[in-house]
């Protein structure tokens, strides 16, 4: 039986096996052969083309070359004196260099001096020379015997680990393994006539051809229905969970301005709204008035304010009786933002209390307790608001902060925190544009903050090398002159976080080196340090006692320190647009000019020189997201979490593919009239898929690169 090919496990495809079978898991999340047959190429190359060297040192893609072998031998270089085999190659029109690292034995038998081989690999350039690691190499005569099909073979997503384990075509091996194993064809979700009726082409043919495409029209017609299937599955969601809100009347009422938000609005509040954080407020205020549930995406850039909005909306609900609560991403963000709420709130009669996974018994037990009993009126915390002991005596409105950060799935358990769902404010700096948003979320309402606080000054933002260091330095002890501080900011890169660490801790120690006591005070703080620890090092640089602050980038998000005037990140070049702009988000919050500086190594690939070229021209969020996508290939492997949900999606772009979008839209709606519950017999297959695309899955957006 197909299906249960399918779900069996990675390992039992030829060539995959047990070790194989973990790390595609790790890395890709592969778990079943469907899982692997799930896996598309992002783009095809055409194996009948066959380069030159001359040719390769222009392609920026893997490509085959012709060569002949000149000259073989092995070498201990670098650091650990790493064994490397080199082969010298060379054609009519150059040379170049093939090396390899591992399976050094076994490659060393298999080449000939002399001989001619095709090779396939991505080309790059190595002390000027042009270079191939790793590459496949086959004989001419066993590339003469391969037979063509189309032409067109699918280049698949990757990682390091993948690749060094499997080699450049090994996915396309065991991909094509995996096909072998299919006994019947892959059920079709669609009835047929509703194939008919958008011209979709069957699943099993899409199945056969996104991976060995017969023709290029062919290859057309199954990406097309490839992402027709993903867009559905999405729209049936929203769809379903649109009208079962719109079905009903149970949006809990917050008629009356009380004493809490007049005593604050009054005499608390630190400066005037701004007319874009009004407006907003106003919005918030006409939905809680109507009997509907509000689910409201505010959108509004870094450092527009979102925070005051926030606490705002969360006053009138205490004014109405109803308890609130604001969920922040991160433990220093939920800390920052309860001291501020606990400052602007001194003589407001108002409660706050603040809950997270780190808190002390004492402190826990107060929120839990305050919480149930209804004594406490504003809960603010982590992931730990959603554990079921969290029990609300009365909770009316929720807060989400960054939801980037969260999944779908936590969302909805914030909402069964009592019998009625309360009213939903998620907040992002994520900018979606927002027709897009309004179609993908379709149950959700959109606010945006279009406008800065006043007295803002855009930030200065330069990208310098390693030689500027220097200067860098120098610059940075006289605005410590001046009284401000800096952050130094190094990436965080899951796949090798041990040598992240080791950078940050090798920056530490040559800034403090660099920056000597008593003149100069230097914190670190980083994700594997205690939450004591941490604690402290933040409120050192809160408090103008750290003069520099050394970070990963768990200060990415939120931290609102106005003093700090510059913001360097290291090897910025591994961060996403979007990550930058986050980063850079934490300095300009005083009157001051703020800078940021964007360090880098000399070399750099075409597409970080832009995004860092992007990074200087510009301090707008919703434009950088716009190049964001120009710049991103459309299905590398960090793509999908691109598109602003929560849902992995693997082929379509909803940005890019609009018209396929609003169809799918028309047509869950036109389904859904008729089927709401999508039992008809033939609908069973999209019941499926429905479920499938519920989205449980918590994708971190701003791990975007
Ligand atoms: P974000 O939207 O990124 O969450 P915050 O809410 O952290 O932004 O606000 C950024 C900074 O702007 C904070 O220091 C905040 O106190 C300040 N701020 C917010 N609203 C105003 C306003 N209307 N006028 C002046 N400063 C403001
Ligand atoms: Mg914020």
């Amino acid at each position: 039986m197909n299906g249960q090919v399918l779900h069996s496990d990675v390992k039992f495809v030829p060539g995959v096996g047990e070790a194989r079978a973990r790390l595609l898991e790790r890395e890709l999340s592969i778990r079943t052969v469907g899982d692997l047959l799930n896996h598309f190429p992002f783009r095809y190359i055409d194996r009948t083309r066959i380069y030159t060297i001359a040719e390769a040192t222009n392609a920026s893609e893997t490509a085959y070359v012709q060569v002949r072998a000149r000259l073989m031998g092995v070498s201990y270089a670098g650091e650990g004196r790493k064994r490397r085999f080199t082969v010298i190659a060379q054609d009519q029109t150059g040379r170049m260099e093939l090396v390899w690292f591992q399976g050094i034995k076994w490659i060393e038998k298999r080449i000939e001096v002399g001989r001619e081989y095709l090779i396939f690999g991505r080309p790059s350039r190595y002390r000027g020379q042009l270079q191939i690691a790793h590459p496949e190499l086959e004989t001419m005569e066993q590339a003469q015997s391969r037979k063509a099909e189309s032409g067109m073979q699918g280049i698949y997503p990757s990682t390091e680990r993948i690749s060094s384990s499997l080699g450049t075509k090994g996915m396309y091996r065991i991909i094509t393994a995996a096909w072998g194993l299919l006994r019947e064809p892959i059920p079709d979700p669609l009835p047929a006539a509703m194939r008919q009726q958008y011209g979709l082409m069957e699943l099993h043919r899409a199945y056969y051809n996104i991976h060995f495409p017969q023709s290029a029209e062919e290859l057309r017609q199954a990406q097309y229905r490839l992402k027709f299937d993903e867009l559905l599955g999405i729209q049936l969601n929203v769809q379903s969970r649109r009208s079962a809100r719109m079905a009903k009347q149970d949006g809990f009422l917050f008629p009356k301005v009380g004493e809490v938000f007049n005593t604050f609005y009054n005499e608390k509040l630190p400066f005037p709204l701004t007319g874009a954080q009004k407006r907003v407020i106003k919005e918030i205020r006409q939905d809680t008035i109507t009997g509907f549930q509000m689910n409201r995406l505010l959108q509004g850039d870094v450092g527009s304010g979102k925070t005051l909005v926030a606490l705002i909306s969360m006053l009138l609900a205490v004014d109405n009786g109803f308890q609130a609560c604001i969920m922040a991403p991160t433990e220093i963000l939920a800390r920052q933002h309860y001291a501020s709420f606990c400052r602007m709130l001194s003589d407001v009669p108002v409660r706050v209390a603040i809950l997270t996974g780190s808190s002390k018994a004492k402190e826990r037990r107060a929120a839990l307790e305050g919480i149930a009993s209804g004594e406490v009126d504003i809960l603010v915390g982590t992931h730990a608001l959603i554990e079921d002991r969290v029990q609300f005596a009365n909770l009316g409105f929720v807060v989400i902060d960054e939801q980037h950060r969260f999944g779908v799935e936590q969302r909805a358990r914030l909402w069964t925190k009592n019998l009625q769902p309360p009213h939903i404010l998620v907040m992002t700096a994520t900018p979606i544009p927002r027709t897009l948003a309004m179609t993908l979320y379709g149950d959700l309402d959109v606010s945006v903050i279009d406008e800065l606080p006043p007295g803002r000054r855009p930030i200065q933002t330069y990208h310098y090398t390693d030689s500027a260091r220097l200067r860098l330095w120098g610059f940075l002890k006289q605005q410590i002159k001046l009284g401000r501080q800096a952050y130094i900011v190094y990436p965080l890169i899951q796949e090798s976080e041990a040598m992240d660490y080791k950078d940050l801790t090798d920056g530490y120690e040559a800034v403090s080196r660099d920056f000597p006591l008593p003149d100069y005070v230097t914190a670190i703080c980083h994700g594997k340090m205690k939450p004591a620890d941490k604690e402290e090092s933040m409120r050192q640089f809160k408090e103008g006692v750290a003069h520099i602050l050394v970070a990963t980038s768990v200060i990415e998000v939120g931290v609102d320190v106005p003093n700090a005037t510059v913001m360097v990140i290291e090897s910025a070049e591994r961060f996403g647009l979007s990550q930058l702009h986050q980063l850079r988000g934490r300095v300009g919050r005083g009157g001051e000019q703020s800078y940021c500086i964007l360090m880098s190594g000399e070399k750099l690939s075409r597409e970080s020189k832009a995004r860092l070229d992007a990074m200087c021209e510009t301090t707008d969020g919703f434009r950088l997201a716009e190049l964001d996508l120009k710049l991103r290939g459309a299905g590398d492997v960090n793509g999908t979490q691109q598109s602003g949900m929560a849902f992995d999606l693997k082929i379509a772009n909803p940005t890019r593919d609009v018209q396929v979008l609003s169809l799918t839209r028309d047509a869950a709606i036109a389904i859904l009239e008729h089927d709401p519950t999508l039992s008809r017999a033939e609908h069973h297959g999209l019941a499926e898929l429905r479920r499938r695309y519920a989205g449980e899955e918590q994708i971190d957006f701003s791990r975007i690169s």
